[in-house]
């Protein structure tokens, strides 16, 4: 099929699925079949056309498109329209893949749900009555209800993996400073990545191997050498030490997820890996320490949203203390305000030591941890998350519950080391179940090599939605 079929077919189903869904922001149907032409132009005339020629993918609206509004899904950038692409975008338009569209999260990537949008909720396409996860629950639900093969999200504490695995799709968490955050709008600065969404490890691996490398407008994207993932997934994984660490089994798991990632992690035995035993004593201090060091950065990174330099501007004020203030209460949603409370009230005078100072030596102690526990295995195997889908409104007015939705997920984070979360199962309701495998710091090709064998010896993310809920 021509480029342009392949575009023209997903803003079909766009056109035909996300008035259930909600995963699309913005669509750029008419851009998106002229960049679909002009490759399809490059195939015909023999130029060389990019690795990623006529993909067709979706991008997460926090990551910056050249020419295309991003919102962060929040009041404050509802006119944004930034006059440059970020790093990743950069490449993918290079390798010829094509953005159809940019997809919900919550608001500035804060949440685990997509509940906190200003645009609206995404809704799970196992069950649409339930939430997609989040915060980049609109590429998830994209990806997962088949309207595009492939989208871009970000990960600050979760944000890729815990939204794949609540819809039954493969997400990657690159290494902290794998992939340029140039373009990226900040969070938490030491904890976000750019990373992939797929139904396949293959389409993961193949893109990670263009958006990743060195980038000079981002002083953490590391200087190393970028494989072809793709060309190494065959790598047989026999003799591979895969750690199962007990502090991800115990209380609060739902007996069903645990069932379903511990058959994945007998599947990888029967591929040929040796199982250990392995220790994380410091996991049980990671959201904490997460809710200390990613609201301190928040409340410095959205302090530019002001209504001057950037940003919704209230009307009507004659100073200009009334107008940053009433420009960000109107601007920000509750829990963007939340965020920003908790982070100025860690970094203040006189808290700064209790709080944060002491949140980033437990920071150090969770990094040692995983350095120990790779001495011993080479891939952590656990669940992603501690349930499955959840329905909306379930958490929405109890913050704490939400936040403990990424309590496997955040550690990966605070230590910077890479991990992907693939389809494993379903639960008696029919919704997915996610198993995490986490690698050492830029460990990637270990970490697809796993999750490809895994996916060749199951089914599961071979499934597709039938797109109706359970009422
Ligand atoms: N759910 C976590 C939070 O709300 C992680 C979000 C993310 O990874 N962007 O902060």
């Amino acid at each position: 099929m021509s480029v342009v079929d392949a575009v023209r077919e997903c803003t079909n189903r766009i056109e035909q699925h996300d008035a259930k869904i909600g995963a699309f922001v913005s669509r750029r149907d008419a851009d998106a079949l002229n960049d679909a032409r002009s490759v399809d132009e490059r195939i015909a005339g023999g130029a060389s056309s990019g690795p990623l020629a006529g993909l067709p993918i979706a991008i997460k609206d926090n990551i910056c498109t050249a020419g295309v509004a991003t919102t962060c899904s929040s009041r404050m950038l509802a006119s944004f329209i930034p006059p440059y692409d970020a790093h990743v975008i950069e490449k993918l338009r290079a390798a010829g893949a094509v953005i159809v569209g940019k997809t919900n999260l919550d608001e500035f990537a804060m949440g685990s749900s997509t509940e906190h949008s200003a645009i609206g909720t995404t809704r799970n396409p196992w069950d649409l009555d339930r939430v997609a996860g989040g915060s980049s629950g609109g590429s998830a639900a994209a990806v997962a209800a088949g309207i595009v093969p492939c989208a871009l999200g970000s990960d600050t504490g979760g944000s890729i993996r815990q939204p794949a695995a609540l819809c039954g799709v493969v997400g990657l968490k690159p290494t902290y400073g794998r992939v340029s955050r140039y373009g990226l709008v900040a969070f938490g600065s030491s904890l976000d990545q750019i990373g992939p969404f797929a139904r396949d490890v293959r389409t993961v691996a193949s893109v990670l191997s263009v958006i990743a490398g060195h980038d000079e407008r981002d002083s953490t994207s590391a200087d190393k050498p970028v494989p072809d993932y793709a060309g190494e997934l065959q790598k047989p994984i026999a003799g591979l030490r895969v750690g199962v660490p007990a502090e991800y089994f115990g209380d609060g798991l739902d007996p069903q997820v645990k069932s379903r990632v511990t058959e994945a992690i007998d599947t990888l035995r029967d591929a040929g890996a040796t199982l250990v035993d392995v220790h994380l004593p410091h996991m049980k201090y990671a959201i904490a320490c997460y809710y200390v060091v990613a609201t301190a950065e928040a409340s410095s990174n959205l302090a530019r949203f002001d209504g001057v330099h950037y940003g919704h501007r209230s009307v009507g004020h004659d100073n200009i203390i009334d107008l940053y203030a009433a420009s960000r209460s109107e601007g920000f949603g509750d829990e963007v305000k939340r965020r920003i409370m908790l982070g100025t009230y860690v970094l203040s005078s006189g808290y700064y030591d209790a709080y944060y100072l002491k949140a980033l030596k437990v920071r150090t102690l969770i990094k040692r941890d995983f350095e120990q526990a790779f001495q011993q295995c080479d891939v952590i195997a656990s669940p992603v998350t501690p349930t499955t889908a959840f329905r909306i409104g379930e958490k929405s007015n109890d913050p704490l519950q939400m936040y403990l939705a990424d309590i496997y997920t955040i550690s990966a984070n605070l230590a910077g080391i890479p991990a992907i979360s693939v389809p494993c199962g379903f639960d008696d309701k029919g919704l997915p179940v996610g198993l995490q495998l986490a690698g050492g710091w830029f460990e990637e090709s270990r970490l697809l090599q796993t999750a490809h064998t895994y996916l060749n010896r199951t089914d599961h993310h071979t499934k597709t939605p039938e797109l109706t809920g359970t009422n």
